[in-house]
């Protein structure tokens, strides 16, 4: 079929390819337009609530293999996994070979990165036979370099050669490799950023991620119940969200498609006929009323709230303060500062059990009245483009919270106006987001 794109890069992800039948589905989209002719999967993910990912299998393998456990049993199921799709597709596709390889491997201590990327790898392998497309790997095109930061210089120079010309093919998410040839994977959720890469490297015309939500919703929706999606977004607003936990696409997908100003199309597998979500770098030709584009949170946040009188007046205070934290190398997220008070807001995890430390540092760098360190705040970001040079739109936020109930620890919001931080309770994180999404979207 002839289509207005020309070249469209396809991430499918988990869910869709979780099955022979997932697996259909998401072929009969590739096989709908000439013009979808990169594809790069993620490994199966869940079939069903309860059901264990591809991914999380492959683990557990690998951490059972390392302090002698029975990783057999879990590989065992993983080989179940990937033949009940062969079966289902009644392709001819071989596996067996490449089982024995991650089996050797596993007993020979092999690395956590290379088997957790397996996942992609065989899928790639069976759906590349599938389509009848070219199979490549992603660890001859996607490199690292030697202090484990992707190499995005490289990857695009060996990338667009090796695809140049090249009409049909799959590259497997997730990975790449190191300098020695060694297996290095993304984050979790990275075969996104894979399809990003590819895209750039080809310079498509499109960047389709399909995955099982018709788009970005403007909540969570395991929080709020059937929330808006979002018809339109653009990168910075869409990095927000991500970054905050809205996790549909993974946050770094978006630098490789946005240097090049290429747009993302989140798109649903299991309904091919729902336009979802356009992300792109400027709206300038797609205005929209909506003053929130959406809410996002994360829980497991710690603020370190720092007292002393008139420490506006004392040079290099903040500096000191910010000087501990590197030392100690811990990232904050926010800074929310009064007059005397500055509030370090970080990652609980990187201060549990280091409580001490950071605060006898304190204490010599910028001798404090006081300093409090509290745990258990969720992040509930609400981000918007429209909400730059509109009045009372944290005034209804904090209203709508007060409604509620609902005390806030902490508010920051960036001088670009994109986005409002709030801080509360994470026992009641979940009740603040539904709080948020009421007041902007069901009583307008
Ligand atoms: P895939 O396996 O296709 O990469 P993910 O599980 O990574 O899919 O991402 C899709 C999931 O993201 C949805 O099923 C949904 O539960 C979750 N999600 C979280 N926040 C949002 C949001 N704002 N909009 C849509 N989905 C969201
Ligand atoms: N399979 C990997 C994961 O579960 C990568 C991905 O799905 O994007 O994290
Ligand atoms: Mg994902």
């Amino acid at each position: 079929m002839k289509t207005l794109f020309e070249k469209k890069v396809v991430k499918f992800g988990g869910s869709s390819l979780a099955s022979a039948e997932q697996f259909i589905k998401s072929a009969n989209i590739i096989n709908a337009e000439d013009a979808r002719r990169y594809v790069v999967p993620s490994a199966p993910g869940k079939r069903f609530e309860g059901d264990t990912k591809v991914t999380d299998l492959l683990i557990s393998c690998h951490s059972k293999s390392i302090s002698g456990g029975d990783w057999e049993s879990d590989f065992t199921e993983i080989k179940s996994r990937y033949n009940d799709i062969i079966k289902g597709l009644g392709i001819a596709t071989d596996l067996s070979g490449e089982f024995l390889t991650i089996e050797e491997n596993l007993k020979n201590g092999t690395t956590l990165d290379y088997v957790a990327s397996r996942g992609e790898y065989l899928n790639g392998i069976v759906l590349a036979d599938y389509l009848g497309y070219e199979f490549i790997d992603a660890a001859e095109v996607i490199f690292f370099d030697y202090n484990g930061k992707f190499d995005a210089t490289k990857t695009n120079i060996v990338m667009s050669e090796r695809l140049a010309g090249r009409k049909n093919v799959v590259i497997p998410g997730f990975y790449g490799s190191n300098p020695d040839m060694s297996i290095k994977t993304f984050s979790r959720g990275g075969s996104d950023i894979t399809g990003a890469i590819v895209a750039r490297a080809v310079m498509a015309d499109i960047y389709e991620n399909w995955t099982d939500v018709s788009g970005f919703l403007m909540c969570d929706p395991r929080i709020v119940e059937n929330p808006r999606p979002i018809k339109i977004i653009t990168y910075r607003e869409l990095r927000e969200l991500s970054y905050m936990g809205a996790s549909v696409l993974h946050e770094d997908s978006i630098f490789p498609v946005k240097l090049a100003s290429i747009p993302i199309n989140i798109r649903n597998t299991n309904r091919p006929e729902d336009a979802g979500t356009l992300i792109v770098t400027s709206t300038d030709n797609h205005k929209s009323d909506e003053l929130i584009t959406g809410i996002a949170g994360k829980k497991g946040f710690s603020v370190i709230r720092i007292e002393k009188d008139m420490m506006n007046q004392e040079s290099g205070f903040g500096m000191r303060v910010l000087k501990v934290f590197a030392d100690l190398d811990i990232n904050f997220e926010h800074l929310p500062s009064g007059i005397d008070t500055m509030c370090v807001v970080v990652n609980s995890a990187d201060v549990k059990g280091r409580e001490y430390d950071i605060a006898s540092s304190i204490q010599k760098a910028v001798n404090p009245d006081h300093i409090h360190i509290d745990n258990n705040m969720g992040l509930v970001a609400v981000v918007g483009r429209n909400m730059a040079g509109q009045p009372g739109t944290a005034a209804r936020i904090f209203s709508a919270l007060a409604k509620k109930n609902i005390n806030i620890r902490m508010i920051d919001q960036g001088s670009s106006e994109l986005n409002i931080i709030i801080g509360v309770d994470e026992s009641v994180f979940t009740r603040a987001i539904k709080a948020i999404y009421k007041e902007f979207y069901t009583e307008q």
